[in-house]
């Protein structure tokens, strides 16, 4: 009798001291919300915001590109085990719905871009080739909102509510996380700005591949052209990058970037043709692997404004 009561008595005594030294490991013992994000830059902003109460997977990881992502069975898997799917939605991954089928997926989709004003793709004014592959049409929307940081803030507010509707006890601390990331959001944009307000309006123009720049544009007062559609299963007609050589040349444009996700060769070309040298990589539809300049969003944002000023200014 007195030995069990002992027992009872240190194992009582043995928790309460862990669980009063440790919160930490408190937390851990708690199972994750399993949370699912469509493509690398989601999952970085969800997991800013879930913190240690969260476990994200990654469908289309650091380097790949979700335009064209194809699910494998254990991705679909995947899905049908999460509790929370989350995507940028505006027609950014094509693929979504028929995985969430296939995955017979019952749980929250939470759709971030929701609530932001989208801006419709680029007519072909300045010589981007339109494959139209795909039955897109001239006025759909640009998916790529993640480029203007204001966006993201809408994002973060969405990823924080989505979590507090499926894990109500650590809403809290979802606020708090937002909260704090948003506050580092705010700076990163005021930094951006104030980069390229160093730059003469007249000199803030950038050919790209892949029209994936416009939020960026519109936000901070860059003009960008690009061979390729928003979609880079559109094909550059060889006219369109005929005028656009033209352009570059009448212009005298002198940042010359490829993407993480692209295909270099047609930016190779143009640079032979126009004699400009690329100036690098920009990072638009995938954050770099965790050593690589763009780790994070911020990182990426910040890595790419860089970039870009540079090369601008001939450094
Ligand atoms: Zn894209």
């Amino acid at each position: 009798m007195t030995n069990i009561f002992r027992r009872h008595t240190i194992t009582t005594m043995l928790g309460l001291a862990i669980a009063a030294l440790s919160p930490a490991l408190h937390a851990q013992t708690v199972a994750p919300i399993k949370a699912v994000a469509s493509f690398s830059i989601l999952g970085d902003l969800v997991r800013q915001v879930g913190g240690d109460r969260v476990a994200v997977d990654v469908l289309v990881g650091p380097g790949s590109d979700a335009h064209v992502f194809q699910p494998t069975p254990s991705q679909a898997r995947l899905v049908g085990q999460a509790q929370i799917v989350f995507s940028n939605g505006l027609g950014f991954e094509g693929w979504m719905s028929r995985l969430l089928n296939t995955a017979s997926y019952k749980g929250r989709h939470v759709v971030v871009s929701q609530g932001i004003k989208p801006i419709k793709a680029e007519a072909d004014d300045h010589g981007h080739g339109h494959g139209h592959k795909h039955g897109h049409h001239h006025d759909e929307a640009d998916p790529h909102a993640w480029q203007a940081v204001p966006n993201v803030i809408a994002y973060v507010g969405n990823i924080a509510k989505g979590l507090c509707e499926s894990d109500a006890t650590g809403c809290d601390q979802y606020q708090r996380n937002a909260d704090a990331y948003i506050a580092q959001l705010k700076t990163l944009d005021t930094d951006i700005r104030a980069i390229w307000a160093a730059i003469p309006a007249a000199q803030r123009k950038v050919i790209t591949s892949h029209d994936a720049f416009g939020y960026y544009a519109h936000a901070y007062g860059v003009k960008f052209l690009a061979p390729q559609g928003v979609n880079t299963d559109s094909e550059a007609s060889a006219k369109g990058v005929a005028q656009l050589v033209r352009q570059i040349k009448k212009e005298q444009i002198k940042a010359l970037f490829v993407e993480s996700i692209s295909d270099p060769r047609l930016i190779a070309q143009i640079g032979r043709e126009t004699g400009v040298k690329p100036a690098g990589e920009l990072f638009s539809d995938s954050l770099s692997d965790a050593q690589g300049p763009a780790a994070s969003y911020v990182a990426m944002m910040r890595a790419n404004t860089t970039a870009l000023t540079q090369a601008i200014q001939g450094h």
